[in-house]
């Protein structure tokens, strides 16, 4: 007999992430944010809390309001009603200087060299240019770069550029680093160091908070995420949680094919092929397996898998906007 509860989806972020988040102090705390554009509401009350120390996730499709959202939260606009609080602060300007932002639009003058790029970021922040430089440097050998420092961006690839930016973003060690779209534009070798890189932050007490149309990225990394969609968040708290809103899927195979333990499955239990799948019984599977055994069925395998964050995603924000959250994926090359 082969049992398993497979829960291989949980792997890559609970270990980073086992915290919920209660009685945590806050990087972030935003209500009721509202943002019109021309009498059109771009965002239409969002509420998120992020504890400090969190990798966080804002997750929705092209459109759904995330950058709006992120630029409310960094203080670049302001919401139209609403509060937002950072590090407990109520206007964001006041202490750029612990934020690191990347925006959407990426973009560093082409004729700079990589290290001047580094510095002249560090200097917007309140460092001194040598000091930006030598912190620069570190940076770059860190991540492999030291061979670019000296080069100029439009002698880089665009992955190398956009690392180069993103180094630039964390040169005066932010305690809140904000990435839009981080992940976009990126290969799939940079974009697994990107994510060690948001890990490594956070390890470090760092809170990060990016926005994605990718739900791997986000079920990956993140502890507590934000569902947006069409402006309204109708998600944000802990990742486990919003995948614990669906029940698990059960996959049962028997030897045998009839008998009275039949009875004993769950109403949505429905065949597909050698297998019945079940939704996991609020009493779980125990009760179950004793009627199998009194009942002679002969268990070959059972598997109790719990939803993934794509599944949760589709409960709570609905069929189309996941497809429209797929399409965009696949826009970009089904990252
Ligand atoms: P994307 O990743 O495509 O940028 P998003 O989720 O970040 O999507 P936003 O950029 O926040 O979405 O845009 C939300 C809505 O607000 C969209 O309908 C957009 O057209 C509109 N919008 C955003 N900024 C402005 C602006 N400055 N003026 C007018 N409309 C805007």
């Amino acid at each position: 007999m082969d049992m398993a509860v497979s829960d291989q989806k949980q792997a890559g972020n609970a270990a980073h992430n086992s915290n919920d988040g209660v009685d945590r102090p806050l990087a972030i705390e935003a209500r009721g944010l509202v943002k019109r554009f021309d009498g059109t509401l771009a965002v239409d009350g969002v509420d998120i809390s992020v504890p400090q120390g969190a990798i966080y996730g804002i997750l929705g499709p092209n459109g759904a309001g995330k950058t709006t959202t992120l630029r409310m939260l960094l203080g670049i606009i302001d919401p139209d009603e609403g509060i937002r609080r950072v590090f407990g602060h109520d206007r964001p300007h006041d202490i750029a200087r612990l934020i690191g932002y990347l925006p959407e639009e990426r973009g560093l003058y082409p004729s700079m060299k990589a290290i001047e790029a580094i510095a002249f970021m560090g200097a917007l922040r309140g460092l001194t240019l040598p000091e930006g430089r030598k912190r620069g440097l570190e940076l770059l050998e860190r991540h492999d770069l030291a061979h670019a420092a000296d080069r100029q961006i439009r002698q880089l690839s665009k992955g190398m550029a956009q690392t180069v930016q993103l180094l630039g973003t964390l040169i005066h060690r932010p305690k809140l680093v904000v990435l839009d779209e981080p992940f976009s534009g990126l290969d799939a070798i940079n974009q697994g160091k990107l994510e060690r890189m948001i890990r490594t932050l956070a390890d470090e007490g760092t809170t990060v908070i990016f926005s994605t149309h990718v739900i791997h990225h986000a079920e990956r990394l993140c502890e507590g995420v934000a569902i947006i969609a069409g402006g309204k968040v109708p998600y944000a708290g802990s990742v486990e949680a919003a995948r614990d809103r669906i029940p698990a899927q059960v996959r049962l195979e028997t030897r045998a094919r009839e008998g009275a333990w039949l009875a004993a499955l769950p109403q949505d239990a429905r065949r597909e092929g050698d297998f019945f799948m079940f939704s996991l019984p609020e009493t779980g599977v125990e009760p179950l397996l004793r009627q199998l055994i009194e009942g002679d069925a002969g268990i070959l395998s059972l598997s109790i898998e719990r939803a993934g964050l794509h599944d949760a995603f589709v409960h709570i924000a609905g069929e189309a906007a996941a497809r429209q959250l797929e399409a965009d994926s696949q826009m970009e090359g089904g990252q």
